[in-house]
């Protein structure tokens, strides 16, 4: 068998988990919570359960969970999908993302991907039979738009931009969207927009979504993710926005891909959307963890890069070692016993950084016992 994806092995949120559990390390590399979710989410799934919502739901998620995420785009970015045809209920943000770049890269299509990019990008764009073409961030991880510039060529045909970013924690400003408009107009690029954290935004700013900006949110796939947002990583839910026609290809690969993505969620997620709360107070919940890890981490030998969103925290450890990112990491996690992840693994290229990334979607307890580990680097 010849591999599709020879470059590729276990992913290293699988492979850090894995040495975490192997050395009883306190594990802030995977992102996902220690604690549990809301329990009248957990209510409203077993009603839904109960009331006998089982079967196959309609292919592209159920109604009123559709017109309840429609209503909350428009409320957040003033841009009115619509939710028969231009909103579709996929099995995380994951599967989004492999469905839109799978039904709109064509073989030899070059897609610019912002690195660090998160892992699945690059596969995904391989498995299309497109080109990814990393371009990387600055040294404080911006977007580096004249690099950005300097990538696109007659072949390009999409970017991949990621906001809040996993995993440096940046936030796009507005004049970041307004640069990528004009840039996306000018080359008539398509934007896949990977948003599953656009509910973690700290000090006060706004997400800027594509959706916020007309022309550009005509030519995006907007991707959200209920995992993130609802402390439920497990259940795998999340949708994709996009206008009409870009909706309808989406919906002909996503129909074959996973048809449909499970109906009691589905139901238990639009009751307790009902409420606005959960993810109105989300970013004031992790900014409280993300200043009670970053007090802590002053006081050890660690360098603190910003963090404007999501529930990771990068830092440079170049005063403390000069091993490169992944012995790092595995040396943090068997010796010191906090799993971290290194950020090379987010490159197709190699660059001189020391920097590695924690997650701190955690209880102040798992926070508390990693810093005192951490804090014996200092
Ligand atoms: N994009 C980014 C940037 C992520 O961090 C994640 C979660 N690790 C995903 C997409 C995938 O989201 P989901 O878990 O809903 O598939
Ligand atoms: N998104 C999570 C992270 O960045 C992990 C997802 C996964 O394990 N694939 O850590």
């Amino acid at each position: 068998l010849t591999s599709k994806l020879p470059q590729v092995g276990t992913t290293i949120f699988t492979v850090m988990s894995a040495l975490a559990q192997q050395h009883g390390a306190v594990n802030l590399g995977q992102g996902f919570p220690d604690f549990d979710c809301d329990p009248a989410l957990l209510d409203a799934v077993n009603a839904a359960m109960r009331a006998g919502h089982n079967q196959y739901p309609p292919m592209a998620g159920i109604a009123p969970l559709r017109e309840a995420i429609s209503q909350k785009m428009a409320a957040l970015y003033g841009q009115a999908y619509d939710p028969a045809d231009e909103i579709t209920i996929t099995a995380g943000g994951t599967q989004g993302l492999l469905t839109a770049i799978l039904c709109c890269i064509q073989r030899d299509d070059e897609v610019i991907v912002l690195e660090p990019a998160y892992d699945s990008y690059v596969p995904a764009i391989q498995l299309a039979g497109g080109v990814p073409v990393g371009v990387a961030m600055t040294a404080d991880y911006r977007i580096d738009w004249p690099a950005v510039r300097a990538a696109i060529t007659p072949r390009t045909r999409a970017l991949i931009l990621n906001t809040p970013h996993n995993p440096s924690g940046r936030v796009a400003s507005a004049e970041d969207l307004q640069t990528l408009s004009a840039l996306a107009e000018q080359h008539n690029l398509l934007i896949i927009s990977d948003e599953v954290y656009e509910h973690m935004v700290f000090d006060g700013q706004p997400q800027h979504s594509v959706a916020a900006y007309s022309a550009l949110a005509a030519r995006s796939f907007v991707v959200s993710s209920f995992g993130k947002t609802f402390h439920v990583t497990g259940w795998k839910i999340g949708y994709v926005a996009a206008p009409r026609a870009l909706m309808n290809e989406f919906r002909k690969v996503h129909q074959f891909n996973v048809f449909t993505v499970n109906t009691p969620v589905q139901y238990g997620i639009t009751q307790y959307l009902q409420d606005p709360r959960p993810w109105q107070d989300l970013s004031a919940f992790y900014q409280a963890k993300r200043d009670l890890f970053r007090q802590g981490l002053a006081q050890t030998g660690l360098r603190l890069l910003p963090c404007e969103g999501t529930y990771f925290q990068t830092v440079d450890y170049s005063a403390l070692s000069d091993l490169p990112e992944v012995e790092f990491a595995r040396w943090l996690t068997t010796e010191i016993g906090v799993a971290a992840i290194p950020l090379s693994v987010f490159y197709q290229q190699t660059l001189e950084r020391q920097h590695v990334r924690f997650c701190f979607a955690k209880k102040e307890s798992t926070l508390q016992q990693a810093l005192e580990k951490l804090q014996q680097l200092g």
